[in-house]
């Protein structure tokens, strides 16, 4: 019998080894930049299904309103990040939800737009907060919205199926020497490596890739970009930071030993996630002589 093939990483296109199960799909690592990522794919069918019903509004079952709510407390600490060189004129927000994120933009004289899929997200954007927003796909909105000095793209390169793809849309938006700002969970860190797949990233299908530090970089370069800054653990305030790294340090401790007094117990030791994953924030930018 012939071995079956490897399967390449997405980002890097190098060897990858099966590494976990998680919620019914299998997990690879990349051997060579270390990103985790889902294989085979969920189908566009499965992701749509799950995404309607996660979209839904939480009375409803849904879980999207409280997770957005949550985020919205980093939202000043970002818009200082993007306006600490010199206020940003243009910015686009990709996957704007309901538009708290270009609203705080608004608020702080940048002229701000927002791109969503959803359609409940940009009307309550556009009717309650007053902000402009547009629902499609950045693919297909692409050619109408001119370009801009600053996209942002929040929590969300972590759930598709094709990032490379999507960092290339951006990528067409930008002016060059524009900068694109994202953030989403860090995997192979010392969290992640003291603790294998044990952090809340490992989600699927919520989230198909886990990136590390070097998948993120072969993913932007994929899409022309070059990596500024990765700041790991990028929290609103240093104190915070802390407080968390801490709290996931102890956290991590306790469930690596109780981990191995579970090894050595008979029986099935249980997989659980926790939220203690830490997250990075990137920043890139399009080469001044990027090809347009
Ligand atoms: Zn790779």
């Amino acid at each position: 019998m012939s071995e079956s093939p490897a399967i390449a990483c997405p980002l890097c296109q190098c060897a990858s080894s099966p590494a976990f199960f998680a919620g019914g799909y299998k997990m690879y690592r990349c051997t060579a930049c270390r990103a985790a990522f889902v294989h085979p794919m969920p189908d566009d069918l499965t992701l749509k299904r799950f995404y309607d019903d996660f979209h839904k509004s939480t009375g409803a079952g849904g879980w999207y309103d409280e997770i957005e709510d949550r985020m919205r407390d980093d939202f000043p600490a970002k818009v200082a990040l993007i306006q600490k060189e010199g206020a940003a004129a243009r910015l686009l927000d990709v996957g704007c939800g309901k538009g708290f994120f270009v609203k705080a933009c608004a608020d702080r004289g940048i002229d701000a737009v927002g791109v969503d899929l959803s359609e409940t997200g940009v009307n309550y954007a556009k009717e309650t907060l007053k902000v402009q927003a547009i629902t499609g796909s950045l693919h297909d909105l692409k050619p109408t919205l001119g370009l801009f000095d600053v996209v942002t793209f929040w929590a969300t390169i972590e759930h598709l199926s094709d990032p490379i793809r999507m960092l290339r849309d951006i990528y067409d938006v930008l002016k060059p020497g524009g900068r694109l700002f994202c953030d989403t969970g860090i995997g192979d860190d010392w969290l992640d490596r003291l603790l294998p797949g044990v952090a809340q990233w490992y989600d699927p299908p919520q989230h198909l890739f886990v990136f590390s530090r070097g998948g993120m970089i072969k993913a932007m370069e994929a899409a022309g970009f070059s990596v500024r800054q990765i700041v790991p653990g990028f929290d609103r305030t240093p104190l915070r930071r802390w407080v968390r790294k801490v709290r996931g340090a102890v956290l991590a401790g306790g469930l690596r030993f109780s981990a191995a007094l579970g090894r050595m117990r008979s029986g099935t030791f249980t997989f659980t996630r926790y939220p203690l994953g830490n997250l990075m924030m990137v920043e890139a930018v399009k080469p001044l002589n990027g090809a347009q």
